[in-house]
């Protein structure tokens, strides 16, 4: 059986975008109590046993990076997911992901930029989690490799 092995970005995935006007913004001081997108942890651990090696990967800088660090440990993300520290990794541009997938030979990602995705000609599986409106239009307007999902229970969905 071929691995299964899947990259997950973190804002917009994870860490949920719907906190960033409000005082739980992930960029502002109470950042441990940004809430994570609905269901993700539940979805992730039912991927992992579904025999899925799952790895983050998320471009960021060296502050967001270390308070990612600190929102997972915070979420204990690591106990309810299965995934482990060690598959963290991190990038300073969005171009970047796609080496690191190509490393660790990543066959299905999931990101909310469309841009992203375009960088990822080694994976195999592209999936574009609730886009903003302006990446939906341009993902509508012409033929993409990336399937369109709106909540993590469909990505469970698809990747079984
Ligand atoms: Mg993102």
């Amino acid at each position: 059986m071929t691995k299964k092995l899947l990259g997950v970005d973190v804002g917009g995935v994870i860490i949920d975008r719907q906190n960033d006007q409000t005082d739980t913004s992930f960029f502002g001081p109470n950042f441990l109590a940004t809430t994570a997108v609905p269901g993700v942890f539940e979805c992730l651990q039912q991927l992992h046993r579904n025999g899925y090696h799952i790895h983050l990967v998320s471009k960021c800088g060296p502050t967001t990076q270390q308070r990612t660090l600190q929102w997972l440990d915070h979420h204990r993300f690591f106990e309810r997911t299965g995934v482990k520290p060690q598959d963290v990794h991190f990038c300073l541009t969005r171009a970047e992901k796609a080496p690191i997938c190509t490393a660790q030979r990543i066959t299905h990602f999931v990101d909310d930029r469309l841009d992203v995705l375009d960088y990822l000609k080694d994976v195999d599986q592209l999936l574009l989690f609730q886009p903003n409106h302006k990446d939906e239009r341009r993902w509508r307007s012409s033929p993409q490799r990336a399937k369109l999902v709106n909540h993590w229970p469909e990505v469970v969905r698809l990747l079984s």
